[in-house]
């Protein structure tokens, strides 16, 4: 039995009994858990107001003979007021909680992934354009969960991929250049030489940079439909999210939109 602190992003906060709440914390030293937040329900709680999703917390926490779990206390450090402000900035953000959610295993700490997600939740806050943060943070949420092929080489021939566009077999995680793609076979999915490129460069960018430079138009389209495609080979089923996101789309742009 212990008490321990962490740098806690809440992800996810949601009614547990009458007055409690059962959150997803996702800790910098300790990763991804869930715990129980006593009485923060009640208004005099001094957990109340704290642990809100989307938010950044100094926690003291409780380890007992529960598998859940107490947070003790929690003080806001950063609430990044602001993505709650404008619909694509919070689709996004919640797209990368349930990344986190689906791809980080529990109790298992990963400060990259932490300092990614910070990171992505401060630029959204600061107003920059969301699906240029959301693609950065999440290819790289993927590279740390294992999508990590080499993406200067074809995969067969080991040739440098040096002509657009490639294809890619999204489940295997392999690229092709034309001579081998045409030997292998089958549907696959495709992404021009500049996207590429593109990604290899965010891959290895400070996280702090995210959103210093914007991906647009056919990049911003042929990497979400990557991303996405990826994604939900990892988690074998659809994020509520991800819906979420397109209906925003479908309102800015017209049904064509995502
Ligand atoms: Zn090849």
């Amino acid at each position: 039995m212990a008490v321990y602190q962490d740098q806690v992003i809440t992800l996810k906060a949601r009614q547990y009994r009458d007055h409690d709440a059962l959150v997803t914390l996702f800790g910098c030293k300790t990763g991804k858990f869930s715990a129980v937040a006593h009485g923060v329900r009640r208004s005099k709680s001094k957990l109340a107001g704290q642990l809100h999703p989307l938010t950044l917390s100094q926690a003291t926490l409780y380890h007992g003979r529960s598998t859940l779990d107490n947070v003790m206390e929690a003080d806001l450090t950063q609430g990044f007021p602001k993505i709650s402000e404008d619909l694509e900035r919070l689709g996004w953000a919640m797209v990368l909680v349930d990344v986190v959610d689906q791809l980080v295993p529990e109790h298992e700490p990963s400060e990259e992934s932490f300092v990614v997600l910070l990171a992505a939740l401060d630029a959204f806050n600061q107003g920059r354009h969301a699906a240029s943060v959301g693609l950065k943070a999440g290819f790289r949420f993927l590279s740390v969960a294992g999508f990590s092929p080499d993406w200067g080489y074809c995969s067969t021939c080991g040739r440098p991929l040096e002509q657009g566009p490639v294809a890619i077999a999204i489940e295997a995680g392999f690229l092709y250049c034309a001579n081998c793609r045409e030997k292998a076979g089958g549907p696959m999915d495709t992404i021009s030489l500049g996207s590429l490129r593109s990604l290899q460069y965010w891959l290895n960018e400070h996280p702090s940079k995210f959103g210093q430079v914007d991906v647009k138009g056919g990049m911003e389209e042929e990497l979400k439909r990557l991303f996405f495609r990826h994604l939900l080979h990892e988690t074998a089923k659809p994020l509520k999210s991800y819906d979420f996101l397109l209906n925003i789309d479908r309102l800015a742009h017209g049904p064509k939109g995502g």
